[in-house]
């Protein structure tokens, strides 16, 4: 049955067909949808996922990246818990205690964080970064590296995959829009750089200084691919020398490679910092953070305020407007706190690190077993599987890589009871238990072996 994955995901298959009824394409974001059917979940505990046909998996994926104690971690429940039972509420709607002391917890493990705010994603975290580096630059343009996500809006949604026929030359690549819809403005206000090459970033951070306002960039490409650090060092002594404003986009990399993100790591301070993803312990969230200079300039400005402004404020300097009903939601805060307490614990981030360096090792010890050309690209939490042997360094080198072997292989692992959105990277999570790495392992010994046999 091609419309199916496997004999054994007909509810899946047609709770999809069924969802296409009502929803769009029967998914709810791009990003859900599998052919010939997404699996539909129906329950899930610590590092298990169950379908509606009641198979179970293990997740490598956790919401992408979000869930770093798994499904449904006890201190998490109880802090959600305890949250609106003492609070009596879900939301207050005014300015609360969790708002502070969160805001004083990214303070203190964020070296380039001064003073946070709440949004309820990543998105709209880095959309607030560039306004806010657009207000206090005065400039217009916006420089971001090709292959680089920071959410799925018209500003940035630009090279994120583009089709390497339209990109451009690797050392100059283009702008090329992801999406109907969006505005040849933001092709035109786009500086697109070539990420780990600092030579051509570099000239072309040159050659439009006057029009940048800020550069945005994910420290380690879709949270596997890492920078180099000389490049790191380099975009930061530049972007300073400019004038540019520098954003972090730490949404995947914030609590995976470390308490304290990839600033900690690299030893690099941005002027502002998005967070996302593992700070909502498994809520939407969103933050940014920054250097007081930077984050001031979203103040609320009393002079504009119409309680306390005089009747004639239309000279006044107006700040960055930053609003949403939900914004610093207290479950979600909850959440958050206790996951992050939670990593903090004594040795569980450098397990968490080990553990997932020894999965790596043992896949590539199997895939070597079986004569493939693969290595596995990744810093601490989060790594991929590429086959290929070109060192990967950028989205341009992932062309080398057997993408049609690993989407087979990634088909037969679901059939097997392993959970990656086929070509995803994987995430892994302080409850995975050696039991499954070595499932996972065996799994891909007998997958690999099907599409080999084929
Ligand atoms: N930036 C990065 C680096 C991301 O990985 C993501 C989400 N995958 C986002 C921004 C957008 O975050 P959200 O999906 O919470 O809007």
């Amino acid at each position: 049955r091609k419309s199916m994955i496997s004999e054994n995901t007909r509810k899946s298959a047609e709770l999809f067909e069924k969802a296409g009824e009502v929803i769009p394409g029967g998914v709810t974001a791009h990003i859900k949808h599998i052919a010939p059917h997404p699996l539909v979940m129906e329950k899930a505990k610590g590092s298990k996922l169950y379908d509606v046909d009641g198979n179970a998996y293990i997740d490598y994926l956790l919401s992408y990246g979000a869930l770093i104690h798994g499904h449904g971690h006890e201190r998490v429940y109880q802090a959600v818990m305890n949250q609106m039972q003492t609070d009596g509420t879900t939301i207050f709607g005014t300015p609360h205690q969790l708002e502070i002391t969160m805001a004083e917890k990214l303070i203190d493990l964020y070296p380039g964080i001064d003073m946070v705010r709440y949004t309820n994603s990543g998105l709209e975290a880095t959309l607030l970064a560039i306004r806010t580096a657009m207000a206090y630059t005065g400039k217009t343009k916006l420089a971001k590296f090709e292959g680089h996500y920071h959410g799925g809006y018209d500003q940035v949604l630009l090279s994120v995959n583009p089709d390497l026929g339209q990109a451009g030359d690797k050392g100059a690549p283009k702008a090329v829009p992801e999406s109907s819809g969006i505005p040849e403005y933001y092709v035109e206000n786009t500086i697109m750089l070539p990420f780990n090459d600092l030579e051509n970033s570099e000239r072309i951070l040159r050659e439009h200084q006057d029009d940048i306002s800020g550069l945005i960039l994910e420290p380690v490409q879709g949270g596997f691919i890492p920078a180099k650090q000389e490049f790191m060092d380099g975009i930061r002594r530049i972007t300073e020398e400019l004038g540019i404003v520098l954003i972090f986009d730490e949404v995947k990399t914030g609590f995976r490679l470390g308490l304290g993100g990839a600033q900690e790591v690299y030893g690099i301070e941005p002027d502002l910092t998005a967070l996302g993803k593992v700070l909502g312990g498994g809520f939407p969230v969103g933050a940014i953070g920054g250097k007081r200079d930077f984050m001031m300039t979203t103040a609320v400005d009393d002079s504009r305020d119409i309680l306390t402004a005089g009747a004639d404020n239309t000279n006044k300097k107006q700040s960055v407007f930053h609003s949403g009903t939900y914004n610093g939601h207290p479950t979600v805060l909850a959440a958050g706190l206790a996951t992050i307490e939670v990593l903090e614990q004594q040795g569980t981030m450098d397990e968490l690190f080990k553990k997932t360096q020894d999965l790596r090792n043992k896949l590539e010890t199997v895939y070597r077993k079986h004569g493939l050309t693969m290595q596995t690209v990744g810093m601490k939490s989060i790594f991929n599987i590429i086959l290929t042997d070109t060192p990967i360094y950028n989205y341009r080198a992932m062309d080398q890589h057997d993408a049609n072997l690993r989407k087979e292989i990634d088909y037969e692992l679901l059939k097997l009871g392993i959970y990656t959105k086929p070509m995803n990277r994987y995430s892994m999570s302080t409850v995975h238990t050696e039991e499954d790495i070595q499932r996972t392992i065996d799994a891909h010994n007998e997958a690999i072996r099907r599409v080999l046999n084929n």
